[in-house]
């Protein structure tokens, strides 16, 4: 990720508030948020942030030998790059999320064109998968002015994380390690099937983590659950 512009003219405290606001995980000031599911059941949810890519298919293959459920929030313009792919994901069973459609920094943005994004990423995800996404991931994990309405309009609850992977810039060990030492019941895990809106990314560290981490909490006893399921338990 790539430092945010500074907060020009604020005292430190507000800009402390301001970093937190904008990107604080438990932050709901810009709009709805949820960062985890309920303590009581030994359940978690697995996320995937910037596909669908030429890499998402050994994912997929990874998920249906442990027979296991994952959310992917999708960007919408990698899903008109490669519409099949992100088909095939709906298709696993697997549940598909917004997560805009140009993967653009929401900070400093119009509200106009913070929910035009969303929107086309929205429309896109639906026309090509057959799916609508009632769940936002912000890209870079930044809130707005104006998200909170254009969420509300589009029917979307943003969701952020239990715990975050680094695995853009991490070893798959490294990976495995962080993860195993934040999982508990309804944690929310986010992990990356692809780079931003970057054709034929490496995510060859997120593979292998997830080949290592997901015996591992079956082994520990967790469900793994779409966030549908986690953050809905009627469902
Ligand atoms: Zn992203």
């Amino acid at each position: 990720m790539t430092p945010l512009p500074p907060l020009a003219a604020a005292s430190a405290a507000g800009a402390g508030f301001m970093a937190w606001a904008v990107r604080g995980r438990s932050s709901a000031v810009f709009a709805p948020s949820l960062w985890r599911g309920p303590r009581d059941r030994r359940a978690l949810a697995l996320t995937f942030d910037d596909g669908p890519s030429e890499s998402t298919p050994a994912i997929l293959e990874i998920l249906a030998r442990h027979n296991v459920p994952a959310t992917f929030f999708q960007c919408g313009a990698n899903v008109e790059r490669l519409p099949a792919i992100a088909r095939d994901v709906a298709a696993a069973g697997h549940e598909i999320g917004n997560h805009s459609h140009t993967h653009p920094y929401l900070f400093l943005r119009s509200p106009r064109a913070i929910e035009d994004d969303l929107r086309r990423a929205q429309e896109t995800i639906e026309a090509r998968t057959g799916a609508r996404p009632v769940w936002f991931r912000a890209p870079y994990g930044v809130r707005w002015f104006g998200l909170r309405a254009a969420q509300r309009r589009l029917h979307l609850t943003g969701v952020m994380w239990t715990a975050i992977g680094y695995d853009w810039k991490s070893g798959p060990a490294e990976v495995v390690a962080r993860m195993r030492a934040r999982v508990e019941n309804g944690a929310i895990l986010c992990l990356h099937d692809g780079r931003e809106l970057r054709p034929k990314p490496e995510v060859r560290v997120t593979i292998e983590a997830l080949r290592l981490l997901v015996p591992v909490l079956l082994d520990q006893g967790y469900s793994f659950e779409k966030l549908n399921r986690l953050l809905c338990p009627k469902n």
